[in-house]
């Protein structure tokens, strides 16, 4: 029986002594608080109720018993670069590079310290889909190139909702991820296939680019809109890839309308420095120029 002075840890069941460290059953002892910050996000278990607690001091024992004897490797990991001394990160049972904790955190949707009080075991996976590995192998180990095949597979866009103020964020959802072998095989002839169709409509060109949207771009000061000369054409990658100062072109009966490529961005009106636009994605140009000639539907050949 507790005697006056002593308390018993809603956590592990023992007698305490001291203040102790509040949870949402009470007060629970220091030496189950020494194992509650490996494996908790600061203050995220100030109310959760002690049985919580314990299922994951209990789902972590193994870890949590051998966390001071883990040592920083060479390398990461996950992806075998050398690890740095100082851009590294510690798990509960490793040491990864911030490289791909920023990749896990983002994949996750968390913040690194709730990175942090995970194992590999459970990070490492993530790491494991085709658009992480640019890619994935088939059964026999031959690896297809994601880039080749977004012609028949592309990204799928979602939204998922960001608490707070930012709302709504992109997010794509990778098919390659659930193809079935068969079909994994199957896709660069059918990604050929697709090409040779586009090829047969639209002429052999660098880029098509398939308009789905018109936007033109102003700035914002004091309450009122200032129009820039500057256009952002939405809408996707067909066929080929497309740099930054190719040029589009626009056919009419009437003749042919050019345009040159200044900026690229995904398909977030407000982003606008890629690089590259490659086949199979969403994006937008940003041309400068009056576009009074181009329209949803329309097709640019890029050159
Ligand atoms: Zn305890
Ligand atoms: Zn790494």
């Amino acid at each position: 029986m507790a005697f006056i002075g002593t308390k018993i840890c809603p956590v592990c069941g023992k007698e305490f002594k001291g203040l102790g460290n509040i949870c949402k059953d009470g007060d629970y002892c220091n030496a189950c608080e020494k194992k509650v910050r490996l494996v908790f996000v600061e203050d995220e278990e100030d109310y959760l109720p002690a049985a919580k607690i314990r299922a994951r001091l209990n789902k972590y024992a193994d870890a949590i018993a051998a966390y001071d004897s883990v040592e920083k490797p060479e390398t990461c990991p996950i992806c075998g670069k050398k690890l740095p001394k100082l851009m590294n990160m510690r798990l509960l049972d490793a040491f990864i590079c911030m490289g791909c904790a920023e990749k896990a955190r983002d994949m996750l949707h968390t913040g690194y310290d709730a990175v942090g009080c995970m194992c590999l075991s459970e990070i490492q996976p993530l790491f494991g889909q085709a658009a992480v590995q640019g890619g994935r192998a088939d059964a026999s180990g031959v690896f297809h190139n994601a880039d080749s095949l977004r012609i028949v597979y592309p990204l799928i866009r979602t939204l998922w909702q960001e608490p707070g103020e930012y709302g709504y964020n992109v997010e794509y959802i990778d098919p390659l991820d659930s193809l079935s072998d068969e079909e994994l095989k199957a896709a660069p002839a059918l990604a050929a296939k697709r090409r040779e169709e586009l090829e047969e409509k639209y002429g052999t060109h660098k880029a098509i680019f398939e308009v789905d949207s018109i936007s033109k771009l102003y700035n914002e000061s004091k309450g009122k809109r200032h129009y820039r000369d500057e256009y952002r054409i939405g809408g996707r990658v067909l066929m080929g890839n497309i740099v930054l100062r190719d040029r589009a072109a626009v056919k009419r009966t009437e003749g042919t309308k050019d345009l040159l490529i200044r900026k690229l961005g995904d398909c977030r009106k407000y982003s606008s420095d890629m690089k590259e636009l490659k086949e199979g994605t969403e994006g937008g140009l940003f041309v400068e120029s009056a576009l009074s000639f181009v329209y949803p539907g329309d097709i640019l050949y890029i050159d």
